[in-house]
């Protein structure tokens, strides 16, 4: 098998590669041809757990499990909060072919989802961009949100204002161009904003619909277990909501089961899965005032189709080490 460490991943899977990638595997998996079963967590200890997320496509064929130590404090010690490996099999003699380090795997592949839905749901014109949050999916969905939109203006809003000014001089290296302004208020990045990523591990809401433009398009991120919530009810009533897979969304996404659960909205208030949208099987955005709203949840058939992509791309350029499992 061939191991792809991290620094491997990141030269396989550019951002715009990776979203060609990821939309892909979106369609996929809205015309049924993935088998997805749901992500389990166990707890390793305190606030910490195991992900595992398990999948198969069948373009490119090939399966595989997402194993993630998911450690909300490791960024204090200079660790990603998201450690962890994939291992892949290919589907003919169901040979394991690959393990990867699925940190990197993860980040890109989130953003890059992202990207596919700012791309498939947001005003062509958007060009003022709010990050809330300012850890390692912060940083990925910046270069991703510019990769798909004309983004002039990037307010980052955090919990402190040291983290939100370390990733805005990160930012500022990759993107001189754009005028980038930092905080703690995250009302004020938000407002008249065209594009809002909400990347946090909040608890409760930090963000009020009532805060939020006609016409934003905002990608909700963080906070993907069903006990935690970054947007209010407010904010998931007043936009067509869009998801990448429905399972998941509802199994798993607090926010949206919260609001069915208090009646606030149905079910359908789900419009479609963004993949649905990309084959033309749904509508997307339907007006320039309209409030749209990706939640992403995260699953296996992107972590399948990037990681295929790069083991194969690592044969091609040499990359990886190749170790005997026989
Ligand atoms: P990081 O640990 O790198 O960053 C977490 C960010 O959330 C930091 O800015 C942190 O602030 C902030 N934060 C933590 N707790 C709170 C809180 N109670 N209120 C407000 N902000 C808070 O994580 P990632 O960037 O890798 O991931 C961000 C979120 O996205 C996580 O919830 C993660 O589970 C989720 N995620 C979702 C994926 C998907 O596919 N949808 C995939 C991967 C991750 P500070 O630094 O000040 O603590």
């Amino acid at each position: 098998m061939i191991v792809l460490s991290s620094a491997d991943v990141a030269a396989l899977l550019p951002m715009e590669t990776a979203i060609e990638v990821v939309a892909g595997a979106m369609v996929a998996v809205s015309a049924g041809k993935a088998n997805l079963p749901l992500r389990s967590l166990v707890d390793v200890g305190g606030a910490n757990r195991l992900g595992i997320m398990p999948g198969a496509l069948a373009e490119p064929a090939c399966y595989g499990v997402k194993l993630l130590s998911l450690f909300p404090d490791n960024p204090a010690d200079g660790y990603s909060s998201h450690e962890g490996a994939m291992v892949l099999f290919e589907a003919r003699h169901g040979m394991v072919v690959a393990m990867v380090n699925a940190g990197p795997l993860t980040a890109i592949r989130t953003a890059a989802a992202s990207a596919v839905a700012t791309c498939t749901l947001a005003r062509p014109e958007a060009s003022v961009l709010a990050i809330v949050g300012t850890g390692e999916q912060a940083d990925h969905h910046i270069d991703a949100m510019l990769a798909v939109r004309p983004v002039g203006e990037l307010r980052i809003a955090g919990r402190t204002d040291a983290k939100a000014d370390a990733l805005a001089r990160k930012a500022a290296t990759r993107h001189p161009q754009v005028k980038i302004s930092t905080g703690t208020d995250i009302r004020a990045a938000v407002e008249g904003a065209d594009i809002v990523c909400t990347v946090t591990a909040a608890d409760e809401p930090i963000l009020s619909g009532e805060w939020i433009a006609a016409g934003t398009h905002l990608n909700v991120v963080g906070s993907s277990i069903p006990s935690k919530r970054e947007i209010d009810e407010e904010m998931v009533a007043r936009a067509a909501v869009f998801v990448d897979y429905r399972p998941s969304t509802f199994a798993q996404a607090g926010e949206i089961i919260r609001a069915i659960e208090s009646g606030r909205i149905g079910r359908e208030h789900v419009r479609a899965e963004i993949g649905e949208v990309l084959a033309g099987k749904a509508t997307g955005r339907t007006g320039a005032d309209q409030i749209t709203l990706y939640r992403s949840l995260g699953i296996a058939a992107q972590d399948l189709a990037c990681a295929a992509y790069c083991v194969e791309q690592a044969k091609v350029r040499g990359l990886g080490v190749t170790a005997p499992l026989e």
